[in-house]
């Protein structure tokens, strides 16, 4: 599913796309503004990235839409990586969620 979002074979609205990632909203959101930051290569789960310039890039992504929607101040990154924690789409995505208490520790 977010191959073909990534490659523009299914359309979405994306907050920002370059070479390397692509960030859309959440279909689901679970906060006021609630963004997925995606590779756009096939990596399933954060323990098969290896490629430190795409890593680097993911993250400036995340900083870059957080930033955009007005939420520099304040805002979480979530990774789940393996159905153990929870990950239920297998291609790696980047959570950033904003705009309202995030409690601690995450559930
Ligand atoms: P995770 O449980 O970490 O794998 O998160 C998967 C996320 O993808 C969930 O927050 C879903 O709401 C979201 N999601 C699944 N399919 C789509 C889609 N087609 N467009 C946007 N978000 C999606």
């Amino acid at each position: 599913m977010f191959c073909k979002i990534a490659s523009r074979e299914i359309r979405a609205e994306l907050l920002h796309e370059d070479p390397d990632v692509v960030a859309f909203e959440d279909g689901a959101p679970q906060a006021p503004f609630h963004a997925l930051v995606v590779p756009r290569q096939h990596i399933s789960t954060l323990s098969e990235l290896m490629d430190e310039r795409v890593s680097g890039r993911l993250l400036q992504v995340v900083r870059k839409v957080a930033a955009d929607a007005g939420h520099a101040g304040g805002f979480r990154v979530v990774i789940n990586s393996g159905g153990a924690v929870g990950q239920s789409v297998r291609h790696l995505h980047m959570h950033v969620l904003a705009g309202r208490h995030f409690g601690w520790p995450p559930g």
